[in-house]
């Protein structure tokens, strides 16, 4: 069913470069289509060195707001004229919300995105029970350690390779942060409860070491935030390994569901499957992403 675009429409959309296959234009519509809504939510892809102004350019309520994914999250936080704690503690921004006053107000669901995909597919997980494996120190390792932090996890352990990067996150954070090198991963995943990628590694052949999943206690939940594909070697690895394992689409999902609300003024609703919608748009079956 098309909808109709009519002067009050409400507009709001994703930034990022490339932005082609992003998956949040496919969530917002299908929600907005579902709720009845007069809005509409739509892809921009403005040049690096563009993208201040374009942001600026739509100050004053010409659109809602903006989700923000690579390369520009960093930069979203810092034209915001105001920022959430948690964007500020992630150092970056995956919201964008453009008040009628002119002003730019930055948030960061990333983490909540995270916790919520535990809460979905390890229902039951108890991420403050036992240390957490963060393997990556970009801008989605450091979302992840403050969330996490946050959530009360005793001890957030990060495998970077660039160990200065790591150690600026725990500086930073503060709290109880140890970071490792790839060298010492088994140390790192000696007894932990949770082992998460965060590290671009899965996304193009090249996998983490999957030799992580080695020194895992048994009962280890393990999370890949790359979602393409969906199901990653580490995640295959550990599914036959017998660990419970949590997809970065359901992340995707939980990270697009308040920013529908600070976008759209209402929750999300319930009745319509995005996950499956999106699974369709990755080319995958559900078969393929049941485990
Ligand atoms: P980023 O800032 O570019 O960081 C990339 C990370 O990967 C760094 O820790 C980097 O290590 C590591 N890395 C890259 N290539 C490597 C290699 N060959 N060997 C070892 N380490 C390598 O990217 P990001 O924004 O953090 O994103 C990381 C991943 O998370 C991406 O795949 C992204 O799509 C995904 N993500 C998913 C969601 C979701 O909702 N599911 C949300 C956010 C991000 P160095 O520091 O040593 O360079």
């Amino acid at each position: 069913m098309s909808r109709i675009i009519t002067g009050a429409t409400v507009v709001a959309g994703v930034v990022g470069r490339p932005v082609r296959h992003s998956m949040s234009p496919i969530l917002h519509n299908a929600w907005l289509e579902a709720a009845g809504l007069d809005g509409v939510y739509v892809p921009f892809s403005p040049t690096e060195e563009g993208f201040p102004a374009f942001v600026d350019g739509l100050r004053g309520g010409n659109l809602s707001g903006l989700n923000v994914t690579l390369p520009f999250k960093a930069g979203a936080l810092a034209v915001a004229d105001r920022a959430s704690e948690r964007a500020q503690r992630a150092g970056a921004a995956n919201v964008l919300v453009f008040e009628a006053d002119g002003s730019v107000r930055a948030d960061n669901t990333d983490g909540e995105g995270l916790l919520s995909a535990f809460a979905v597919q390890a229902r039951g997980h108890d991420l403050t029970a036992a240390p957490v494996v963060v393997l990556g120190a970009g801008g989605a390792g450091r979302g992840a350690v403050a969330a996490l932090l946050d959530a009360g996890a005793p001890e957030v352990r990060i495998v970077n390779r660039t160990l200065a990067r790591a150690e600026q996150i725990k500086t930073e954070l503060g709290g109880p942060v140890r970071v490792f090198g790839w060298d010492a991963l088994a140390r790192a995943c000696a007894g932990a409860g949770t082992l998460i990628n965060a590290t671009a590694l899965g996304l193009n052949g090249a996998d983490p070491p999957l030799e992580a999943l080695d020194g895992l206690p048994p009962d280890a939940v393990v999370m890949d935030m790359v979602y393409k594909p969906l199901n990653t070697a580490l995640l295959e690895r550990a599914a036959a390994r017998g660990h419970a394992v949590v997809d970065g689409l359901e992340m995707l999902i939980g990270q697009a569901v308040p920013s529908f609300e600070a976008f759209f003024g209402r929750p999300p609703p319930a009745n319509v499957d995005v996950r499956a919608l999106a699974l369709a748009a990755l080319g995958e079956t559900a078969e393929d992403a049941s485990r």
